[in-house]
């Protein structure tokens, strides 16, 4: 499969794009080559400038989950530039949206749309911050919340020990404010909050990991932050900017039964088009300007173009379409276990609906360490050997894949086939 203009296009634009590309892991720094330029998506599938087709396992790390183009969210977007691109001024499709989120999401009582994953939740802590008058924020190793400073912070030399910055640029002083633990482990949150817990501002978790491949949260472990945080007021923040409207109509809090106090929302949420949102309880969100004190603005939040996006997406989504979505998945995954156990690969699947990941590891993964100790060199043979195949998975060992509505059976019969050939391959 030849992508000689990729090739050339990569080299054209990190004369004038930091690194070629306008978010990191595009890059392919994870499994090394060129990255692939696409020109044109319709459905699962996706065609490079050089005119090949990928089955796409993408989805721009998430949003496309009716896959691409879909003709609902392409049809409102332009029927509504047509009547102008922003106001800056209050539109009702900004109404509509936000009944529409509170509708789905129940433990959302209030709603206010920004323009990005990390602007949600750089908002929500703020806002957590202000409710609470504390300064401590909690994490979990693994999870991503977007490059915000306070959330780029790394667990400090002990497990109790306050955060250290994780990226140049990061100042000490904001970073000591963070403290990160270990996913899936209550034992070490209940430890923070016998420590910290009248200190501690907010807890933020993914409910469900999506980025460091795809980890469910283990029984008990959204539980037990529930009740750690009510106990010594602190507010529990759900980073749904993945699992939100993925897993379920009302996201990972529906599907495991545990409510937040706010939940910051993205990718899904806006169809294709740049938005974020972040809601919660009545009496947390009114502290919000210009109701209350808590600053937070926006020139384009609400923009009516991504507005129509979102609402589109938001509309196609029903019972229906999340069974299939995971009935597509489990299959998917069972496929490619059973093909691993035929080539003697040892790995593991992690599936939670609408979202999988294959770790080159025989035992579960739970937590960022078994992710980090699998094998990363497997992987990259294993992304560019599908690749060649025509399958785009992410360039990196620790994403998710994603699965959307237009994944039919002919979508998955043709992963299994290049899965089997890819694993005969490695195998000898
Ligand atoms: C992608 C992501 C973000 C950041 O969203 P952006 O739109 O990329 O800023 C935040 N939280 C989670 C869980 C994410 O997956």
């Amino acid at each position: 499969m030849d992508r000689d203009t990729s090739k050339q296009l990569i080299e054209r634009a990190e004369r004038s794009i930091p690194g070629g590309v306008n978010s990191p892991v595009r890059a392919f720094r994870g499994v090394g080559g060129a990255p692939v330029f696409f020109v044109d998506g319709q459905g699962a599938w996706l065609t490079d400038v050089d005119g090949n087709r990928y089955l796409d396992y993408v989805g721009s790390w998430g949003p496309m989950l009716q896959g691409h183009a879909f003709a609902p969210v392409v049809d409102a977007v332009r029927a509504s530039a047509r009547r102008g691109l922003s106001f800056g001024a209050p539109t009702e499709i900004e109404v509509r949206m936000a009944e529409a989120v509170i509708a789905r999401v129940p433990s959302i009582e209030r709603v206010r749309m920004v323009n990005s994953g990390t602007e949600a939740v750089m908002s929500a802590i703020r806002l957590a911050r202000a409710y609470t008058g504390r300064d401590l924020i909690v994490k979990f190793g693994g999870c991503y919340h977007g490059h915000a400073d306070a959330l780029l912070a790394q667990a400090g030399s002990g497990l109790l020990t306050l955060g250290l910055p994780d990226s140049p640029g990061v100042p000490a002083d904001t970073a000591k404010h963070t403290l990160t633990l270990p996913f899936n482990d209550a034992a070490a949150a209940a430890a923070a909050f016998d420590r910290y817990g009248a200190r501690i501002a907010t807890v933020i978790v993914e409910p469900v990991a999506g980025n460091m491949g795809c980890i469910p949260p283990r029984p008990g472990f959204l539980e037990a932050l529930r009740d750690l945080t009510r106990a010594a007021g602190s507010v529990l923040i759900f980073d749904e900017v993945i699992a939100g409207f993925r897993v379920a109509p009302g996201g990972a809090q529906q599907l495991f039964g545990v409510t937040p106090d706010l939940t910051t929302l993205g990718k899904v949420i806006g169809g294709g088009l740049p938005v974020g949102a972040f809601g919660g309880k009545a009496k947390i969100m009114d502290r919000i300007a210009p109701l209350g004190d808590v600053y937070q603005a926006g020139t384009l939040s609400g923009n009516p173009l991504a507005m129509s996006a979102g609402l589109a997406m938001l509309q196609s989504l029903d019972e229906p379409f999340y069974r299939a979505l995971a009935a597509a998945t489990q299959r998917l995954a069972r496929g490619i276990r059973d093909l691993a156990v035929r080539h003697s690969i040892p790995l593991t699947v992690n599936t939670v609906c609408g979202m999988f990941s294959i770790f080159f590891t025989p035992a579960p993964v739970t937590h960022f360490e078994q992710v980090a100790a699998a094998d990363v060199d497997r992987y990259k043979r294993f992304f560019h050997a599908m690749l060649d195949r025509g399958v785009y998975f992410a360039p990196s060992a620790f994403e998710t894949a994603f699965v959307s509505g237009a994944h039919g059976e002919g979508e998955i019969d043709h992963t299994l086939a290049a899965v089997d050939s890819t694993f005969r391959e490695m195998a000898r």
